[in-house]
C-alpha cells in the first residue's frame, strides 16, 4: 500500500457571471488579445521551425511580448499577466505535444469557447468580481459559498455568448464537510450500457441493496433534438469545404447558434446528472469499488462507442474521485480482468463461458439465479467490503477526521 499525499488539492468552482454592455465589450477585448497572442506565437513557432529548424522557446517568446505592444497598440489595453499566461499555455501545449500526450497545438478560433486567466490582482466580494483594468465590478451568481482562498480566476466565454468565472482554490485534507457516519458501508458500481450504472450498497452480504440507475431520459430527449437540428443546419447555405467561397446564409448562422445553445444544454444536463449521482454514492459509503475499465480501448470499438461516450463514464469516475477526496472516502478500482460478471456472488463459482448476450444465468453449483449486471455489482461490493475491513483495522476511521481517512489506495488491483 502506498501512502498518497493528501495535504492539499486544487479545485475549481464555476459560476455564471452577468456583465453589463460595457463590461462585455471589455471582456471580449481581453479575450481577443489573449487569443491573438496565442495564435501569433503559434504561427511564429511554426515558421521558425519550418525556416530555421528552431523549436518554440517560452523564455525567448516572453521577452518579445512587451515589444509586440508597439507593433500592435491594441495590446496595450490587455492585462499583461493574462497575456503571459496565454503564452505559458502555448508552452504547455507544445510540451504535451513533444511528450506525446497531445496533438500539435491548434489555432484558437473565435467561434469556440475562449478564455482569459487572471493570476493576480483580482478581488471577490459578496456577489462581485473585480479584475485589473476594469473599474466596475462584474456581477457573479454564486450558487454556493466559497470558503477557501481563491488562487486565480479564469473567465470563459461560451460559443453562445455566456460568460463564466472559474475560481481555483486549494482545499486541505481536513475538510469542512462532516459526512454522515458510513463506517463499514461498501458500494459496488457496475457501469452498464442499457442502464448507466448498477449499484449495490450495504454493510454485509445479508444487509445490502442493489438498484439500477437508468440513463438520463431528459438527456436522450435533448440529444434527439440535436440530431434533428444538425440535419436542418446542413441543409442551409454554407461552405461545403475549406476552398468553398460560399457565404453562409443568415438562416445558417441562426441555426448554428441554436445548435451551440443545445450543445451547452446537453453538457449541463449531463453534468447535473453525474454530479447528483456521484454525490449520492460518495455521501452514502465509506468504500466505493468499481472496475478499472479501459475506456479508451472500448471507445475504439465502434459498436459500443456511441453509448459509452454518451454516458460519460470518464467524467463520472473523476467526479467520484474528487468527491471521495473531499469527504474522506476510498475509491478502489479492481483490475479489469477480474471476472465480476462471471463469478457467482453467492458461492464463488466462476462461469467461464458467460457470453455478452446472456443477461441472466443460473449458478450450476448453488442454483442462484443471477441478473448479470446486479451480480457484477454485488461482487464489486464484496471486494470493497473486504478492503474496507482491512482499512478499519489500519486506521480507526471513526476517530480520524474526514479527509485523513483517505489513505489513498486508489489503484487496487487483484490478480
Ligand atoms: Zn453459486
Amino acid at each position: 500500500m502506498k501512502k498518497q499525499k493528501t495535504d492539499s488539492k486544487l479545485y475549481t468552482y464555476r459560476f455564471r457571471i452577468y456583465s453589463n454592455k460595457e463590461q462585455t465589450a471589455f471582456l471580449d477585448e481581453q479575450i481577443g488579445c489573449n487569443r491573438f497572442i496565442y495564435n501569433f506565437f503559434l504561427e511564429r513557432a511554426i515558421n521558425l521551425f519550418k525556416i530555421h529548424n528552431i523549436k518554440f522557446n517560452y523564455y525567448e517568446s516572453k521577452k518579445i511580448l512587451p515589444l509586440l505592444k508597439k507593433g500592435f497598440p491594441f495590446l496595450k489595453l490587455a492585462n499583461s499577466q493574462s497575456l503571459q499566461v496565454s503564452l505559458k499555455n502555448l508552452d504547455s501545449a507544445f510540451l504535451n505535444f513533444f511528450q506525446g500526450r497531445a496533438k500539435f497545438p491548434k489555432f484558437k478560433k473565435k467561434i469556440n469557447t475562449n478564455s482569459i486567466e487572471i493570476p493576480q490582482h483580482f478581488a471577490i466580494d459578496n456577489s462581485f468580481l473585480y479584475i485589473p483594468k476594469l473599474k466596475s465590478a462584474i456581477k457573479v451568481k454564486f450558487h454556493k459559498k466559497v470558503y477557501e482562498t481563491v488562487k486565480s480566476v479564469k473567465i470563459t466565454k461560451t460559443p453562445s455568448g455566456k460568460y463564466y468565472v472559474n475560481m481555483l482554490v486549494e482545499k486541505f485534507a481536513y475538510s469542512p464537510y462532516m459526512p454522515k457516519k458510513t463506517v463499514g458501508v461498501s458500494t459496488g458500481i457496475d457501469l452498464g450500457l442499457k442502464d448507466f450504472a448498477i449499484v449495490t450498497t450495504g454493510k454485509s452480504l445479508n444487509d445490502k441493496e442493489s438498484y439500477k440507475i437508468p440513463n438520463d431520459k431528459y438527456l436522450a430527449r435533448t440529444q434527439k433534438k440535436l440530431t434533428k437540428l444538425s440535419r436542418q443546419l446542413d441543409r442551409k447555405i454554407h461552405k461545403r469545404s475549406k476552398r468553398d467561397k460560399t457565404t453562409p446564409s443568415k438562416n445558417y448562422v441562426k441555426f448554428k447558434n441554436k445548435l451551440s445553445i443545445l450543445h451547452e444544454k446537453i453538457t449541463n444536463q449531463r453534468n447535473d446528472f453525474l454530479h447528483k449521482l456521484s454525490l449520492r454514492v460518495i455521501s452514502d459509503s465509506q468504500v466505493v469499488t468499481l472496475e478499472d475499465l479501459n475506456i479508451k480501448g472500448m471507445v475504439k470499438n465502434r459498436h459500443l462507442s456511441k453509448s459509452i461516450s454518451d454516458v460519460s463514464w470518464y467524467k463520472f469516475i473523476s467526479m467520484l474521485e474528487y468527491k471521495a477526496d473531499r469527504f474522506g472516502r476510498q475509491i478502489f478500482k479492481v483490475n479489469r480482468f477480474y471476472p465480476s460478471s462471471k463469478t457467482c456472488s453467492k458461492c464463488g463459482y466462476i462461469y467461464k463461458d458467460l457470453k455478452l448476450s446472456e443477461r441472466s444465468w443460473t449458478c450450476p453449483v448453488c442454483h442462484t439465479e443471477h441478473d448479470r449486471d446486479i451480480n457484477a455489482s454485488i461482487n464489486l461490493f464484496l471486494e470493497g467490503l473486504k478492503i474496507g475491513k482491512e482499512l478499519t483495522e489500519l486506521t480507526p476511521a471513526e476517530y480520524a477526521p474526514a479527509g485523513y481517512q483517505n489513505i489513498g489506495i486508489s489503484h487496487h488491483t487483484m490478480k
